[in-house]
């Protein structure tokens, strides 16, 4: 049965999920969401007999309705091969009574490798099918983690480019080696002399930009985006959430229809909705558990039911979890506003005219499948610490706020039910946090310490980082923010 996906804040707009991919956000800024969720074609039975590529093509045929079978698991073998640095491209650990589902197995060795290496394949599928002849030019403004997620997963995808412009002196030294070093002839990294919002604003205006529109049309080019409001990211992370139970399923962990809690450590709300997406179309769930760190808005909209961005913004050691609006909210405040696209729109310009707005009884009682909590930076470095030291087991920050989270949780409610963490990035790619949490950090750059976690924790340095200890820096162009309208230009000539 065919899905068609309608804007958040204007229920006349009604598109099919190629359109939703290709547009990203709807014309007046709404998000796309499914007029209806679908249930499974397959019992869990079955599907727990399925490898990941084929527990995709389960999940994603149901949402993306008009790709055919053809091309959706063409995208997905695209996608999840070996750019992965292990078989079963989510692997599940038991630790401490928990299963840990590892996410950041992918090139960049975080979880949105899950998503952007298979959103190109879904962009370019979907441009052919809705006759865009032009090249599909992605840009993208980061603050560390996305740009390089993105930069892989387009490295080389043919009918596309992107462009990356990061704060030069704001990201971390594996994160800038990683983007500096990105091959494919496709791909285009800029620093800038800016912050990360300076590089956010300028690209917003670009997209904005009639006249550069048209002089880039002219010349066979149009600009799309990479970011994880658009479906063609959000779609890609219900599958694991489905493969994680099927798993569970196929090891005796757990019998048919048990339900499972599940918990993500959250900043855009993004990853925690594929769960919640999952548990409509009738994945046994108990509870999500909304772990966050110690810019905790959503801890405090859970509590309270008031979403409320005015605060105070903190750096912490969970770096992309650092976020205040947290966007893909929006799809859950109108699912709970009864897909009442107007309500929702009007939650939306409270939010944007005074940064808050308060949710009805009603619409908070839809929340109870919901738990939220939260961790501060040392809570999370005595979490990892305490993990290792008991079980071996090494997790990243953003891990360890979910893990503390959970704790914090069995401790609150005594509920044994078994639970799913999500573990959205490597210990490796924070590896300073890391060795601080477990006692064994010294002076040295980010490769030397990756040497010393992997002595210490038995788990070999990842592909990922391998790669770009010697690597050749191949970017190397720093602009003003006046200048990057040119530095677009120039790389498109
Ligand atoms: C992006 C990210 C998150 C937050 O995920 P959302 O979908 O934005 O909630 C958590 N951990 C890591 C490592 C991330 O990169």
């Amino acid at each position: 049965m065919e899905i068609l996906y309608k804007s958040t804040r204007d229920s006349s707009k009604k598109v099919t999920a190629s359109q939703a991919i290709l547009q990203g956000l709807s014309d007046e800024g709404g998000l796309f969401f499914p007029e209806r969720i679908p249930t499974f074609d397959k019992s869990l039975s079955e599907l727990s007999k399925m490898d990941y590529r084929e527990v995709a093509y389960e999940v994603m045929k149901l949402f993306l309705t008009d790709f055919t079978e053809e091309e959706l698991k063409k995208c997905i073998n695209n996608a999840y091969d070996s750019k992965f640095d292990c078989e079963e491209i989510v692997p599940l650990a038991e630790a401490d009574g928990a299963y840990y589902i590892e996410l950041f197995h992918g090139s960049t060795i975080a979880f949105k490798d899950m998503a952007l290496s298979i959103l190109p394949h879904l962009m370019t599928t979907a441009a052919k099918k809705n006759n865009v002849k032009n090249e599909i030019v992605i840009l993208t403004a980061t603050s560390g983690d996305t740009g390089k997620a993105a930069l892989a997963g387009f490295d080389s995808v043919p009918g596309t480019r992107i462009v990356v412009f990061y704060p030069k002196g704001g990201v971390s030294f594996i994160q800038e080696r990683q983007m500096v070093t990105q091959t494919g002839k496709n791909t285009c990294v800029v620093g800038i002399n800016g912050n990360f919002d300076d590089a956010q604003t300028a690209v917003k205006k670009m997209f904005a930009d009639e006249a550069l529109k048209d002089e880039l049309a002219s010349r066979g080019f149009q600009f799309s985006s990479a970011n994880s409001i658009n479906i063609g990211r959000l779609v890609p992370q219900i599958a694991y959430y489905v493969f994680s139970y099927a798993k569970l399923l196929a090891e005796g962990k757990i019998s048919d229809g048990e339900k499972i809690n599940v918990v993500v450590p959250t900043g855009n709300f993004g990853n925690i909705l594929a769960a919640y997406i999952a548990m409509n179309m009738g994945l046994p769930i108990n509870k999500l558990i909304c772990a966050s760190n110690e810019n905790k808005v959503l801890y405090d909209f859970f509590k309270t039911g008031t979403y409320d961005k005015n605060r105070d913004f903190s750096l912490t050691n969970s770096p992309s979890m650092d976020i205040l609006i947290s966007s893909n909210l929006e799809r859950l405040i109108y699912v709970i506003a009864g897909e009442d696209a107007k309500r929702n729109a009007s939650f939306m310009k409270d939010l944007s005219a005074t940064g808050k707005y308060t949710i009805d009884d009603a619409m908070k009682s839809k929340l109870d499948c919901f738990y939220g909590g939260y961790a501060t930076q040392e809570q999370t470095l005595e979490r990892i610490a305490k993990l290792y030291d008991e079980t071996g087991y090494v997790i990243d920050t953003h891990t360890g706020v979910a893990s503390y989270v959970y704790e914090q949780y069995v401790k609150e409610t005594n509920d044994m039910t078994k639970t799913v963490i999500a573990s959205t990035a490597s210990p490796f790619k924070f590896v300073g946090n890391v060795l601080k949490a477990i006692g064994q950090d010294f002076d040295g750059d980010d490769f030397a310490k990756c040497d010393k976690l992997s002595e210490v924790s038995g788990v070999s340095v990842p592909r990922a980082v391998e790669e770009i200890r010697n690597a050749k820096v191949l970017h190397d162009k720093v602009v003003d923010i006046d200048n990057m309208q040119d530095a677009v230009k120039a790389f498109l000539k």
